[in-house]
């Protein structure tokens, strides 16, 4: 098989030819494989990943390797080779556990990426299936909607209606209409009128296509070398966090200085001031952080895939967890999705349940007309219109023969702005039309006697408050039957309504009431009649003293900015809304200061998804447009997966804010520690081997353990919500330095009682290890700020004990064994001493954890 050039100036069967496909059949699935095989996989930059060396060489671009290379070239000289040697060895240990730890975040990454990938719905060997976009190959047939992203380049065969939005390519912003005949070939990419492109969207109609060329091959292909790189911007949590970093280097610098001009006062040795300023910088700067924080937001990436929420974007998982407001699609996210008509009215304004409509000709007649105007089948399709043909069906009307019996000659379709579709049949061979749509747009184009419309809308009224959708079905028999939708829609005759019903969820409802006592309301956004979206709100939950107003699309249209920000702090339902006024919605809550979640499925939810702070696109019943404009994709489509990614959302945000606020106040008590003996007149009780060793080991296995900490129950809690301005809030910064005070005294205490009872090489062991073990008792009491360990429970959270043990028994073994005494500068302790050590160590802990027992 050869590929084809200048398919666009090609009959589309001469391209069927060349490319050897039935484009009735598509591709047969081996051939498919095996010509996949042949020319690669559709992807556009198969090396976006970043390269194991590329990760290495981040490793030891880290400030902190430069400090740590710096001391191990300073100590050589002062010829401490054991010292060189163990921080060559930290040196290699820290880029290993950053490199693996790095490589299985960008693994959980890139497999959640791959979940996200565009889609592609092709015919292979008779079926439409639905592959990856990277698999189509050469003659593919494409089956293209709107809401679809073409996935490569390929001539129509088939076209209706069909428009697509080029823009990306050519940069021309309106929809480029498409047909089949062929065109020169010299004609430029904009006038290939015949030709769909990578990367471009269908906006209307449908359409099937033979593929011509796939990945770099494809028209963006050829430019996408030119387009901007997708780079990998730092989440702002990181961004705050080298800030942070910043801070402490600075602080650690000023007091080397101030360190420096004492000792020269003193008149001691260069070199050994040299070796105490490499010790307070190796105390200042937080080694494990940045692993840290990758690492648990990757793991919360993980998590919420796992429950059924996948993120597109990294930051999304940080933004989730301030999630204030969440605006929602009703159907099938809040609702079942399964409609079913239990009432009709008929045409004087009387209501009856539908099951007794099988013995009703007018009922049957209704049942039919609403069924000839749907595009569904009686498991597949719009819900509403599901609803209907199950109506027929039970009404015991034939639908097969339907379309033979009354021929489809055109349709009007459905659009939330006319909220009505209407189609022409050939029925006995006259021309009919059929009319279907929501009560109040379609009642006002039937003439009906003033008596039957009052008693109508009263029963509409009734319905509506029951939480029913009300459609109403109408004909024309006479007159002219072409034109656009407002030239067929009128002197219309109403046949019937029929009141659907859609149930809540009740999973939505219990989330709904777990978003509510954490603070986050939830705004339910639908296309139906607000006195039917207001009976649904209330079953929900969803109306709350301070929000329970309804607002209609209309509304939201006519209010000016200012108002409408005022109007959705009480709003509960937006009701009548069409996709346009979504935008408007999200703009009017963020401008107010909220962070936004919308969702959305549709082509033109696209513009509301980008602008909300958390864009979230439905995996199942949504389109690919909406889902690359969002941040999020729901697989299920369900509510409760959003709150449970907010939880998830809150659980990482509080886990990495606990674990630095545990590390940095570990640095900020080795500095003090440092600064304070110096100050004291004592020989420096750490080196910077000591200091590594707590940094990286005994603080970052626990400080690992920590950001992985599992959802408490019941975290949706008020005050629980993180909000940007207080990462780092006062309290924190408080504890931060109330922790780091009380461990300073307890080391300093140590260590002066040794040294004016003992010897300083003894003072040092003791200092070392009993600033190490209170390190590791404390984290117990970082895994919460407001319950103790005891309360949760310590095989809650195994790894943290099994964090907290190994670097025990490190120590223990540090103490105990010669070689490692050499190395580490220390001398043997005795059981007695350690315990006596551990016992003295605990208290930072106990004073925290009491802490939380008192207030
Ligand atoms: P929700 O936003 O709650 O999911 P929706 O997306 O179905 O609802 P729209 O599609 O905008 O909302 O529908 C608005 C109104 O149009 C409905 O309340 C109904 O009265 C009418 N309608 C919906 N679907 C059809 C259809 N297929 N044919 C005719 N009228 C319809």
């Amino acid at each position: 098989m050869d590929s084809i050039a200048n398919p666009w100036a090609e009959a589309p069967e001469r391209v069927l030819a060349v490319l050897q496909v039935d484009a009735g059949r598509g591709l047969d699935p081996a051939e498919a494989i095996q010509r996949r095989l042949d020319q690669g996989d559709n992807l556009l930059r198969p090396a976006a990943r970043i390269s194991r060396a590329a990760l290495i060489a981040r490793q030891l671009r880290s400030p902190v390797v430069l400090v740590l290379a710096l001391a191990l070239v300073l100590s050589a000289l002062l010829g401490e080779a054991v010292d060189a040697g163990a921080i060559g060895v930290i040196l290699i240990l820290n880029s290993v556990i950053g490199y693996v730890q790095e490589l299985r975040a960008e693994g959980a990454v890139e497999a959640l990426r791959r979940m996200a990938a565009p889609r592609s719905r092709v015919l292979r060997g008779a079926q439409v299936i639905d592959c990856p976009a990277a698999e189509l190959t050469l003659g593919d047939i494409l089956v293209l909607e709107a809401g679809d992203y073409v996935a490569a380049d390929a001539r129509l065969l088939t076209a209706s209606e069909f428009a697509a939005d080029e823009s990306t390519l050519t940069g021309e912003s309106e929809p480029s209409g498409k047909a089949i005949a062929a065109v020169p070939a010299s004609a430029l990419v904009a006038d290939r009128s015949n030709m769909i492109f990578a990367g471009t969207l269908v906006t209307r109609g449908s359409a099937r296509a033979v593929v011509t060329s796939i990945g770099m091959k494809t028209e963006f292909g050829r430019i996408a070398d030119l387009l901007e790189k997708r780079e990998r911007a730092p989440t702002p949590l990181q961004k705050r966090l080298e800030q942070v970093t910043r801070r402490l280097l600075i602080i650690g610098g000023l007091l080397i200085a101030a360190m420096a001009v004492m000792q020269t006062l003193r008149s001691e040795g260069l070199l050994e001031s040299l070796m105490t300023g490499i010790s307070l910088a190796v105390a200042a700067i937080p080694e494990g952080l940045p692993t840290v924080v990758t690492v648990a937001l990757a793991l919360a990436m993980r998590r919420m895939a796992s429950r059924n929420a996948i993120i597109r974007h990294l930051p999304a998982v940080e933004t989730l967890g301030s999630t204030e407001v969440i605006c929602t699609d009703k159907t099938g996210t809040l609702t079942t999705g399964k409609m079913r008509v239990r009432e009709i009215i008929d045409a004087r304004g009387v209501i009856q349940p539908a099951s007794a409509g099988a013995a009703d000709p007018a009922v049957r007649a209704l049942a039919r007309s609403a069924a000839l105007c749907s595009n569904a089948s009686l498991t597949t399709g719009d819900p509403t219109e599901v609803a209907l043909m199950v109506l027929a069906d039970e009404c015991a009307i034939d639908l097969s023969p339907l379309s033979t019996d009354a021929p489809r000659i055109s349709e009007w379709p459905f659009d939330s702005t006319r909220k009505r579709m209407s189609v022409a049949v050939r029925e006995q061979g006259r021309m009919v039309l059929y009319v279907k749509g929501a009560s109040e747009s379609l009642l006002e184009l039937c003439s009906l006697p003033e008596e039957s419309r009052k008693r109508i809308e009263a029963s509409i009224q009734e319905l509506l408050q029951r939480g029913r959708r009300v459609l109403a079905v109408a004909e024309r028999r006479s007159g002219e039957l072409s034109g656009n939708a407002t030239d067929v829609e009128r002197d219309l005759t109403l046949m019937g309504l029929v009141a659907i019903a859609d149930p809540p969820r009740p999973e939505a409802a219990s989330a709904i009431q777990r978003c509510q006592q954490a603070g986050i309301r939830v705004v339910m956004i639908t296309g139906d009649h607000p006195v039917t979206a207001r009976a649904i709100a209330g079953e929900l939950g969803l109306l709350t003293a301070s929000s329970r107003q309804v607002i209609t699309g209309y509304e939201v249209q006519s209010l000016p900015d200012q108002d409408l920000q005022q109007r959705m702090r009480q709003v509960a339902v937006c009701a009548r809304v069409s996709p346009e006024d979504k935008v408007r919605i999200v703009r009017a809550l963020q401008q107010d200061g909220k962070v936004v979640a919308m969702t959305g499925d549709g082509v033109n939810d696209a513009p509301a998804l980008k602008e909300a702070a958390i864009g979230i696109a439905m995996g199942r019943g949504g389109t690919e447009v909406a889902r690359q404009a969002s941040s999020m994709v729901l697989v299920d489509d369900h509510f409760e997966t959003i709150v449970s990614a907010v939880e998830e959302g809150r659980a990482v945000y509080g886990n990495i804010r606990r674990t630095i606020a545990y590390l940095l106040s570990g640095n900020l008590a080795e500095i003090a520690i440092m600064f304070g003996a110096f100050m004291l007149g004592w020989p420096l009780p750490f080196l910077p081997v000591h200091l590594l060793w707590i940094n990286l080991v005994t603080d970052g296995l626990p400080a690992l353990a920590l950001a992985a900490e599992p959802v408490p129950d019941g975290l949706l809690r008020e005050t629980d919500r993180p909000s940007r301005a207080t990462f780092f809030s006062r309290d924190l910064n408080l504890e931060m330095m109330g922790v780091a005070a009380m461990s300073t005294t307890i080391v300093l205490g140590v260590y002066g009682y040794s040294l004016a009872s003992a010897d300083p090489l003894t003072a040092r062991s003791r200092a070392f290890a009993v600033l190490v073990f209170e390190e590791l008792l404390r984290s117990f009491s970082s895994r919460s700020s407001t319950r103790t360990a005891f309360e949760l429970g310590f095989l809650s959270n195994r790894s943290l004990v099994a964090a907290v043990l190994v670097p025990i028994g490190f120590q223990i073994l540090i103490h105990g064994q010669e070689r490692l005494q050499r190395i580490f500068h220390v001398r043997f302790l005795s059981g007695e001493e350690l315990a006596t050590l551990l016992v003295v160590g605990v208290i930072p802990a106990l004073v925290l954890e009491s802490r939380k027992v008192l207030s």
